[in-house]
């Protein structure tokens, strides 16, 4: 059955690919992202390939664009039985410098130098409000289109810095643990009114917002991208389609039972010590 499937952030790489995806198996898109122009592209590009879909500008963080959506929407797709909340990102006001406070540290005058006593609280502020407000606002919204029908499902991302942080990130890192738990918090709730959900937990894929700390200019791994690759089991960053089957299953009507899970795709980065 044809169903209304709404994606936030889905200008984005991995959501792009997952509003594809759920085009070619006959659903109804509505893409949504922050940029108009991003959210027209993967709209159009559905559209060429003979699927349904519109491209929307929508903020996660503004419940009025968020309701302005939902209206066209339900106008012109009908009520949303699915929704993805991909829009998520860190910021560089929530990360330090370095892994590890080391006393000298303490009086570096560098221009940008961060350790956690010089985090901006307006940065951080922003990482949580984007992936966790970003998720809660919208659920609000198009949820309420799901209560007390069949078929409905949300599907939060959350990230591997949900088990276990990645040094240098703590905001993006407590954001997706919020992520996650609120997962669980609204699978009991929505319980009795027939609306699933659960998360992907992914691991790494090389995007916009991680090229930079992950690549150098040359395309060669940094440290940083080195260490993944080395705890990473598979021993490769993921793809977006490596995200496609798991979304699928656990938005899919045969998966009815499953609420209120985080799943990995992470190439067994999650299972490895390390040793
Ligand atoms: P991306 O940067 O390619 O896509 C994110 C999209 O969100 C962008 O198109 C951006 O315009 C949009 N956006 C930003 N702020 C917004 C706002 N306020 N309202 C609406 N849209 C907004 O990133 P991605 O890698 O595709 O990430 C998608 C999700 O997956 C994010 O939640 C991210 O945290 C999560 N994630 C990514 C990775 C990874 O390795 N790339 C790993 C784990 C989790």
């Amino acid at each position: 059955m044809s169903k209304v499937v709404v994606l936030t952030g889905a200008g984005g790489v991995l959501c792009s690919t997952m509003a594809k995806a759920f085009a070619q198996q006959g659903h109804k898109i509505a893409v949504l992202d922050l940029k108009k122009e991003s959210a027209d592209k993967v709209a159009n590009d559905i559209v060429s390939e003979g699927g349904t879909a519109i491209g929307i500008a929508s903020n996660v963080l503004e419940v009025e664009s968020l309701k302005l959506a939902k209206q066209e929407i339900n106008e012109k797709l009908g009520l949303c039985d699915i929704l993805i909340n991909g829009a998520g990102g860190n910021h560089p006001l929530g990360t330090t410098t370095n892994p590890h406070l080391l006393e000298e540290d303490m009086d570096n005058k560098i221009e940008g130098f961060k350790t956690f006593f010089d985090l901006d609280p307006a940065g951080i502020k922003f990482v949580f409000d984007l992936n966790f407000i970003g998720t809660l606002l919208p659920t609000q919204v198009f949820a309420k289109d799901m209560v007390g029908r069949t078929g409905c499902s949300v599907l939060n991302i959350s990230s591997m810095n949900a088990y276990t942080p990645l040094t240098k990130i703590p905001a993006y890192s407590a954001a997706k643990a919020a992520v996650s738990n609120f997962t669980q918090w609204l699978a009991v709730h929505l319980s009795k009114v027939g609306v699933r959900v659960n998360a992907l937990a992914p691991g790494f894929f090389l995007t916009e917002q991680n090229r930079a700390l992950l690549t150098n200019p040359d395309g060669s791994l940094t440290q940083r991208g080195q260490q993944i690759i080395d705890q990473t089991p598979m021993g490769r960053y993921g793809k977006p389609e490596d995200l496609v089957s798991t979304t699928l299953f656990l938005c899919d009507d045969n998966s009815s039972f499953v609420t209120g899970v985080v799943i990995p795709i992470d190439g067994g980065f999650s299972a490895y010590s390390g040793v």
